[in-house]
C-alpha cells in the first residue's frame, strides 16, 4: 500500500466550484492529476491554467494508471455513477489497491453499500466531504471529516494536507458524510435564523450592517454572522458559491438519516421543508445566501 505523496496520480473527477480550486491544491502541491467531467469546458480550463494536468475522457480513463480516484460531485448518486455504475466507470480502470476517496457531500447510507461494493473488487473507500466553502478551498484550509479506516487514511493524509487544514477521522464508511449532513443542518439554521432577524430588524428601523457587527460581538454570532453577514447578506451580491440546491440535498440527506434511524426530528423536517421550498422558488442554482430573499418573499405573504 503506497503513499498519495507527490509525485502520486490522482484521477480527479468534478471540477466544479469546490473540485476546481481543490484539484488546483494538489497539482501545485506536485500530485500528477487525470482529470474528468461531464462539462468539457470545466476540464480545458483547468488544463489550460494547470498544463500539466491529463484532460480524459471518461471516469475510467482517468482511473488508468492513478494510485486514487477523488470524486468532488453533486450527491451520492453521481459518485456511484462515476465510480462503479457507468458503463466507462472508474472501476473498470482502477487496479485493486487504488484507493477512491470521495470528496462530495452524498448519502451516508448509500456510502456504506459503495464501501462494501468496491471492497468486493479490491478498492478501499474513504468518505471525506469537506466544509469551509470556495474561499478556504482556495486558501487549502478546509475541515476534511473522514469515514473509513484508518490505516487508508493515513495513505490519503498527504494529499488531504494539500486541500485541508483540519483532517478528522469520524468513524468507518459512511460517517463522514453524516456528521457533513448533520453540520450543514447546523449551518443552514444559523444562517436561516440570521436572514430571519434580519427581516425582522430592518423592518423595525435597526440598520442591517449594524446588527450583523453586534451578533458577531454577541452570543449570536455564528459562520452565517461571521462569514456570510457582512460578505453576502447585508450587501444582497450572494456570491457565496454554494448553491440553494446543494443546501436543500444536505438537509434531506441529513433528514434521511434521521428516519433511516427512526428518529423523530421535528426541527430538522422543518429545515428540509423551508429548504425544498426555497430551492423551488429562488431556483436550484441561486447562492444559499439567497434564502434571504427567500426570508423576504415569505414575510411579505405571510405577515
Ligand atoms: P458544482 O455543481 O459547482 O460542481 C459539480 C461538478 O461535477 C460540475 O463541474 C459538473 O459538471 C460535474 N459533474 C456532475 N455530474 C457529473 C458526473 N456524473 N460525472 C462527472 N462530472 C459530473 O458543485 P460544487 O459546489 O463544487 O459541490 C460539489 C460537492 O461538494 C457537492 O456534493 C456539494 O454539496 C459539496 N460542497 C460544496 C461546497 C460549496 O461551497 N460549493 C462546500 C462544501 C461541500
Amino acid at each position: 500500500m503506497t503513499t498519495l505523496a507527490p509525485p502520486a496520480t490522482i484521477a480527479f473527477i468534478g471540477l466544479g466550484m469546490m473540485g476546481k480550486p481543490m484539484a488546483t491544491r494538489l497539482a501545485a502541491a506536485g500530485f500528477r492529476l487525470r482529470l474528468y467531467d461531464l462539462s468539457q469546458k470545466a476540464i480545458s480550463d483547468f488544463v489550460g491554467a494547470n498544463p500539466t494536468a491529463v484532460a480524459t475522457a471518461s471516469p475510467k480513463a482517468a482511473a488508468q494508471g492513478a494510485d486514487a480516484v477523488i470524486t468532488m460531485l453533486p450527491d451520492g448518486k453521481a459518485v456511484r455513477q462515476a465510480l462503479i455504475e457507468a458503463p466507462d466507470a472508474a472501476q473498470h480502470g482502477m487496479a485493486a489497491g487504488t484507493l477512491a476517496i470521495d470528496m462530495s457531500s452524498s448519502n451516508p447510507v448509500d456510502t456504506q453499500k459503495l464501501a462494501r461494493d468496491l471492497a468486493a473488487v479490491g478498492v478501499a473507500l474513504l468518505d471525506a466531504p469537506v466544509s469551509g466553502g470556495v474561499k478556504r478551498a482556495v486558501d487549502g484550509s478546509l475541515s476534511i471529516m473522514v469515514g473509513g479506516n484508518a490505516a487508508d487514511l493515513e495513505r490519503a493524509r498527504p494529499a488531504f494536507g494539500a486541500m485541508g487544514k483540519t483532517i478528522t477521522l469520524c468513524g468507518p464508511a459512511g460517517a463522514g458524510h453524516a456528521l457533513k449532513a448533520l453540520n450543514n443542518y447546523l449551518s443552514a439554521a444559523g444562517l436561516v435564523a440570521m436572514c430571519e432577524a434580519l427581516v425582522v430588524g430592518e423592518a423595525f428601523g435597526l440598520d442591517p450592517g449594524t446588527m450583523v457587527d453586534v451578533f458577531n460581538t454577541s452570543t449570536g454570532k455564528s459562520n452565517a454572522t461571521e462569514v456570510k453577514g457582512r460578505q453576502f447578506v447585508v450587501p444582497r451580491n450572494f456570491v457565496a458559491g454554494f448553491t440553494t440546491g446543494l443546501m436543500a440535498k444536505d438537509l434531506r440527506t441529513a433528514g434521511e438519516v434521521a428516519n433511516h434511524l427512526q428518529l423523530n426530528m421535528p426541527g430538522l423536517r422543518q429545515a428540509v421543508a423551508y429548504w425544498s421550498d426555497a430551492a423551488s422558488k429562488l431556483g436550484g442554482s441561486a447562492d444559499h445566501t439567497e434564502i434571504f430573499r427567500y426570508a423576504e418573499m415569505l414575510s411579505d405573504q405571510d405577515g
